[in-house]
């Protein structure tokens, strides 16, 4: 059976306490399609405070029973949502499809599939995370449980608007909190359309909701006082506000997944062409709009010429992938809209002043929608913008290096810490660099992947705290320690 609803009949609505009901608030959302501009929908409801208030209350209500049903009741309802979103994946991805432009084989696929994996994973998880305790001999039981927060909320980017869902979702309803979902403004339909599946697998009504908006809505959600946690991805400077807010609100706990600029470190020793092929992929998955891409490539003396004769192949034929997503043999689509369109040709534009040199593409590809060239910059300045910031699309820079001493100086020397890759065939070197670099995640002989089961986000200004296996369970509860006196 296919999913209820579709681009034609999204409902219009927010979902609150089970049910698709009209937003309070009388302001819209637009939502537009990348492949040429055009508008899908001007009436997709944006969560005012209204809104916000009665999904806060409806799970505030669920949540006196949610935390306290049997483990086996929360797992089969979890693993049942998981069911139906890996029934419904091609349709859900459509629904993303249409606003991000992701393809379906190349990204939809992974993305909905790590939302249903991270279900089952979490799932696994409600009767082994209990707590611990200490029957010592000093009189004293020590017993910690695990306890959930109670209302909680996922504000989540556009990038992977589904697999985001799991990352937060999953974890916060596997350890019994209530969750709200406040998807992009940019991809709203797909998470929408989760609503009847959340009813379908059983969630009693108030547990799981759904609020369509923008950052005003955000806002709302990070500076509530009865919302006792927000687990937030996107960009560094809307991560930090959101802490302000959860700071100055009800002091609510805060996980940020944010920016980053990847170095992937390629030594001489390197197998080149498993190297060339990672950085290629890398950069171009999801049009580059990845927050762990490898956007910063650094290749030692001895292999330089060679790496970038095989990654100036690699990147052009990727250009040969680059198209309407619904075709056939279609990896990278449009760019997610007009102004990320604008914000990375910019990056381009004055790349090409001065800031490196253009290896690959940097053109606009036909006349509609926002395709980009895969793009490479050579020889770039270490201090210029394309070095040090995150583009967000398909443009990587690359430099030589002499020693591992100078490389891991360039490649910790910035702000974000992500995720960063090493390429060599020497095992002592590879985990050398692996422990020296500041990040949160690191590939050896890989770069620019996850996993749903071992933690994933950043350090420095990449993040706070960790998604993903099980930190995420630790990051929706608290320990509370309970003191038995055996002598009593
Ligand atoms: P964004 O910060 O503009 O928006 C992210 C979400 O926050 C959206 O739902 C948006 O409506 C909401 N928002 C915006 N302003 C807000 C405010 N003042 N208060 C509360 N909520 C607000 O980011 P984006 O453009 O959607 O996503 C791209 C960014 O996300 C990139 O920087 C990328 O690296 C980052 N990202 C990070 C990860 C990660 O796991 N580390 C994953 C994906 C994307």
């Amino acid at each position: 059976m296919p999913l209820a609803y579709s681009v034609k009949n999204i409902p219009k609505q927010v979902f609150i306490n089970n049910e698709y009901v009209d937003s309070k608030n009388s302001k819209k959302l637009s939502v537009y399609n990348p492949t040429d501009g055009s508008l899908i929908s001007d009436d997709i409801p944006l969560a005012g405070e209204e809104d916000v208030d009665t999904a806060v209350a409806a799970a505030e209500k669920a949540f006196v029973t949610w935390r306290k049903i049997s483990p086996t009741e929360r797992r089969n309802i979890m693993l049942k949502f998981a069911e139906l979103v890996e029934k419904h994946a091609e349709d859900i991805a459509d629904l993303t499809r249409v606003s991000l432009g992701a393809p379906y084989k190349a990204f939809g696929a992974f993305e909905v599939g790590l939302c249903a994996e991270t279900f089952r994973y979490n799932a696994g998880f409600i009767d082994k995370f209990g707590g611990e305790s200490w029957p010592q001999d000093d009189g004293f039981l020590k017993i910690v449980r695990n306890e959930p927060l109670g209302v909680t909320a996922g504000i989540v980017p556009w990038n992977g608007p589904i697999g985001t869902v799991g990352l937060k979702a999953a974890p916060a309803l596997a350890t019994g909190n209530c969750f709200i979902l406040k998807p992009s403004e940019k991809t709203p339909l797909s998470s929408l359309a989760l609503g009847t599946l959340i009813k379908e697998a059983g969630f009693p009504p108030g547990v799981f909701q759904i609020l369509s908006g923008d950052g005003t809505t955000g806002a709302i959600i990070a500076s509530h006082m009865r919302i006792r946690k927000v687990s937030f991805t996107g960009s560094i400077p809307t991560g930090k506000k959101i802490q302000e807010m959860a700071a100055k609100s009800n002091l609510k706990r805060v996980t940020l997944e944010l920016g980053g600029k990847s170095p992937a470190v390629v030594f001489d020793d390197a197998n080149l062409d498993n190297a060339v092929t990672w950085c290629a992929n890398a950069i171009t998955a999801n049009t580059g709009q990845v927050c762990f891409a490898a956007s910063r490539v650094y290749v030692q003396e001895g292999i330089y010429d060679k790496f970038i004769e095989g990654y100036k192949k690699a990147m052009q034929a990727k250009k040969n992938e680059v198209g309407d997503p619904e075709k056939e043999g279609i990896n990278i689509g449009p760019l997610v809209d007009e102004a990320q369109f604008k914000r990375v040709s910019g990056f381009i534009e004055r790349g090409q002043q001065g800031q490196g040199k253009l290896l690959v593409g940097g053109q606009r590809i036909g006349d509609k929608g926002f395709y980009l060239e895969p793009t490479v910059f050579t020889d770039v300045d270490p201090n210029s913008e394309i070095h040090c910031q995150e583009i967000f699309g398909p443009v990587s820079v690359v430099r030589s290096f002499k020693t591992e001493e100078e490389i891991m100086r360039l490649a910790n020397g910035t702000e974000f810490g992500l995720m960063a890759g090493v390429f060599t065939q020497d095992i002592n070197k590879a985990l050398r660099v692996a422990s020296d670099f500041e990040s949160g995640m690191v590939g050896i002989n890989c770069v620019s992947l996850m996993f749903g089961t071992t933690p994933f986000g950043g350090s420095k200004q990449s993040g706070l705290g960790r998604e993903a296996g099980i930190y995420a369970l630790r990051a929706f509860t608290e320990p509370k320690t309970i003191m038995v006196n055996l002598t009593y």
